[in-house]
């Protein structure tokens, strides 16, 4: 699902946050990526989500392939088929979940979730809309009011509001780090019934050996821009 080959990137202010990286993430994985602060993890996101330019090598994720020479155009099609999530909960309408979905399935076949006209369009997507709150674990909060949802909840719905636009990959950045262990756990159950039920890629940057024991069922290790280590989780992290 996803290649990267010989990638490498240094910021304009001369530091290099990337260098020669060569990775391939099947389909349906979920690949770890631990590592120190400034190690290149975001990085590393970012260009596989098509918003930051790099200066050799190339990424491909399923059939879109970007290089180093390629322009913002060619590179924002890495972001059609990609989904990120931080570790943030704004973004959402005050409306209920499920509208908060359908929101966003009406965009990702039409463009626009601003000009939803909720009542028209409610009884076409709101079977899809159940099925993404079921894969994030909330579908019996569908009809609560998105702003007065726990934080953990939250979260979830910003990740099923992302999976609307059936993104190959889903991306994500420390999740649930800065979170109370129950709703840490509530998130990284719902990457992993996401993982299982949809069958999408992930790739998982996070700090925090215990998130990739849970989830990951590879891990790379990044030091200073290079891959130090790879393999299972258990014998990457206790080395
Ligand atoms: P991590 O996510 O592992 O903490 P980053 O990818 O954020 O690492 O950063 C890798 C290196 O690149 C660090 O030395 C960081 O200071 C530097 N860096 C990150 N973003 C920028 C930027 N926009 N401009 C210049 N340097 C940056
Ligand atoms: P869409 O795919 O609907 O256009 P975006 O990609 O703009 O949406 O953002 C979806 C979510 O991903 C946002 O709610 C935000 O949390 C997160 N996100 C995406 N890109 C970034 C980014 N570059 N920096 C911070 N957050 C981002």
């Amino acid at each position: 699902m996803i290649k990267i080959v010989n990638l490498s990137k240094t910021y304009p202010n001369g530091i290099t946050a990337l260098k020669n990286i060569n990775l391939e993430v099947k389909k349906g994985e979920i690949l770890g990526i631990i590592g120190k602060s400034g190690a290149g993890k975001t990085t590393l996101l970012r260009i596989l989500r098509g918003v930051e330019p790099f200066d050799s090598g190339k990424v491909k994720i399923d059939d879109v392939e970007v290089s180093h020479d390629s322009n913002v155009h060619e590179r924002t099609k890495l972001k059609r088929i990609t989904a990120i999530h931080l570790q943030r909960t704004f973004g959402l309408w005050s409306e209920t979940a499920i509208e908060n979905v359908i929101r966003k399935l009406y965009a990702a076949k039409f463009g626009d979730e601003t000009t939803v006209n909720m009542d028209e369009v409610y009884d076409e997507f709101k079977d899809e809309a159940l099925e993404l709150l079921d894969a994030v674990g909330l579908k019996h909060k569908a009809e609560h009011f998105a702003p007065v949802l726990s934080g953990g909840e939250k979260q979830r719905l910003i990740i099923a509001r992302q999976l609307a636009k059936k993104p190959k990959v889903l991306l994500l950045d420390e999740p649930a780090t800065m979170a109370c262990p129950k709703t840490k756990q509530e998130v990284l159950d719902a990457i992993k019934r996401v993982n299982e039920k949809l069958g999408i890629t992930v790739v998982l940057v996070s700090h925090l050996p215990e998130v990739h024991y849970y989830l990951a069922d590879r891990v790379v290790w990044l030091e200073n821009g290079k891959i130090k280590d790879e393999g299972d989780p258990e014998t990457i992290i206790k080395k």
